[in-house]
């Protein structure tokens, strides 16, 4: 069994989110293995997550990932970007917000309980992105974490 997962924070909320929409993660299109991190972190909270900004594990087989670079490209702050960009920008707020760096080290159980102690506000986290889809996010990510946590 996999003991440690190398993880952008962001990557680890979004599936949170998705435990918290009823989501059943399967094969992307993408090739990406969002489906696989997710399914190591339901059935295996003591997973130690080593956190990093850089392209994770659930990257390494993404069709996006040339010469270990992300090259897609997102709306998410209402025009179009480099999504390695933005997702620098919202992973180096959760950073800053949970206390945390680059190459930390802390169980999946443990990352949950911290984000949802100190994630704080998520439309100023996510100030630049729709506000609708924030509060939707919000709703979702809030229920991913009483059933992560198990209340
Ligand atoms: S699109 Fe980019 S950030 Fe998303 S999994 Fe692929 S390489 Fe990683």
């Amino acid at each position: 069994m996999q003991t440690t997962l190398r993880i952008k924070p962001h990557h680890f909320l979004d599936i949170i989110r998705d435990f918290g929409e009823g989501r059943e993660h399967g094969p992307h299109p993408y090739g990406h293995l969002v489906h696989v991190a997710a399914r190591t972190i339901r059935e295996h909270p003591e997973t130690v997550l080593e956190l990093t900004a850089e392209p994770d594990e659930i990257c390494l087989p993404c069709r996006f990932l040339v010469d270990g670079n992300c090259i897609d490209v997102t709306q998410s702050p209402g025009h179009l970007i480099p999504k390695d960009r933005w997702n620098r920008l919202i992973d180096g707020r959760i950073f800053e917000r949970l206390g945390l760096k680059e190459g930390d080290r802390l169980t999946a159980l443990e990352f949950c309980r911290l984000a949802r102690e100190r994630l704080g506000d998520l439309y100023s986290l996510y100030a630049e992105a729709d506000r609708d889809k924030t509060t939707r996010r919000r709703g979702l990510l809030e229920s991913g974490f009483a059933i992560y946590l198990g209340e």
